[in-house]
């Protein structure tokens, strides 16, 4: 069996069957079906927020922020993240402008947002880079004052509460995915989080074409809505969301414990911030000794991934060329190790003997 850097989780097959009788019974599958709906609440209900929709995946919860914030020009983002955060701003024909990252958060360093302001910026949009909360504080006070929108990318930050909030609540709008990477899954799936009632319309509308009525229509739109089955599959999976935390968390330990005395870094998490340990990624002291890491847990059918390699200031379609080294740099030497629900404590050992043994020669 190979361990990879991830594993959905899959609930009991008999509680998924359960669920799609009843959607062959009602034969609805999509259009905002009541298992959508359900969805929807429970998902508040458990993240303690006021608003939140139910969308396609994260990719499109990124893009519907964009639009319904009437984002143009430049936006400053940060270079150390999946490629979706670049990729949505420039498919949105704006121009990212990429701040560099803090080398012990990995989140985009507040110190240098300012510097990169110009008169055509209309928005920050940051990671929370494997669920660790960017500094939230400072980020809402720069983008005050400069009138600047903020999306949070939220895509790792699934069950992360900072001041018992959870990590959605926080900006204009967060953008989450529920792929089945993603410590809450969905299969496939995402969420846009807004605290504006008038926002959550505007997205609301968007998601459906731009629907306002069956035969009326405000402004254009996009299918950004998700199906009854996937909402399912959410349903299920949220009853564990709990045990899959706590899991994780325990794994986490399990490693931290295992690597103690390696010559390896950490990303520090925000103080106070109650962290998801949705992933867990290590630094070494080099790409040449990632690469040897690599190359011998591959050899075990072990496939831990480089995230985040390259760094997004290095994509041919980033046209600005913007200095990020320390991202640059990070990018080079991180690799998130597996994490998740079924990986097994001697899963764990054997991963860390192979790194034990790697680097000592
Ligand atoms: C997974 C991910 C996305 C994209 O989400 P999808 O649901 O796969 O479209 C965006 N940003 C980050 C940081 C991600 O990890």
């Amino acid at each position: 069996m190979n361990i990879n850097v991830t594993k959905p989780f899959l609930p009991p097959l008999a509680e998924y069957q359960a669920f799609l009788a009843d959607v062959w019974r009602r034969e609805w599958l999509t259009n905002h079906g009541p298992l959508s709906s359900e969805l929807e609440l429970r998902l508040k209900d458990y993240l303690g927020l006021d608003h939140l929709l139910f969308v396609t995946n994260g990719t499109i919860a990124l893009q519907l922020g964009i639009r319904a914030l009437n984002l143009t020009g430049e936006i400053i983002t940060t270079p150390f993240s999946y490629v979706a955060t670049t990729s949505t701003i420039v498919w949105e024909h704006c121009a990212p402008r990429m701040v560099d990252i803090s080398p012990d958060s990995l989140n985009i360093d507040p110190n240098k947002i300012e510097e990169a302001i110009t008169e055509k910026t209309s928005a920050i949009v940051a990671t929370h880079v494997f669920g660790n909360l960017c500094d939230v504080g400072r980020i809402e006070a720069i983008a005050r004052k400069h009138r600047l929108k903020v999306i949070y990318d939220a895509a790792h930050a699934f069950g992360t509460r900072y001041h018992g909030r959870s990590a959605f609540a926080y900006g204009d709008l967060s953008a989450t995915s529920f792929h089945a990477t993603k410590l809450f899954h969905t299969v496939e799936g995402g969420a846009v989080v807004c605290r504006s009632p008038e926002l959550l319309k505007r997205v609301a509308q968007m998601r459906n074409f731009g629907h306002v009525s069956p035969t009326e229509f405000d402004e254009v739109g996009i299918n950004g809505k998700n199906s009854e089955i996937h909402a399912a599959m959410g349903l299920c999976n949220l009853k564990y969301i709990d045990e899959i935390i706590a899991r994780r968390g325990e794994l986490f330990g399990l490693y931290k414990e295992r690597l103690a005395g390696l010559p390896v870094g950490y990303q520090k998490i925000l103080p106070e911030c109650e962290y998801n340990h949705a992933y867990f990624p290590v630094i070494f002291e080099s790409e040449a000794t990632l690469l040897r890491v690599m190359a011998t847990l591959n050899a075990h059918s072990i496939n831990p991934r480089r995230y985040f390699y390259p760094s997004l200031s290095e994509l041919d379609y980033v046209s600005q060329r913007d200095f990020t080294p320390i991202s640059n740099d990070i990018s080079r030497r991180i690799l998130c190790l597996p994490l998740y629900f079924s990986l097994s404590h001697e899963e764990v050992d054997l991963v860390c003997r192979l790194i034990h043994r790697t680097l000592k020669y």
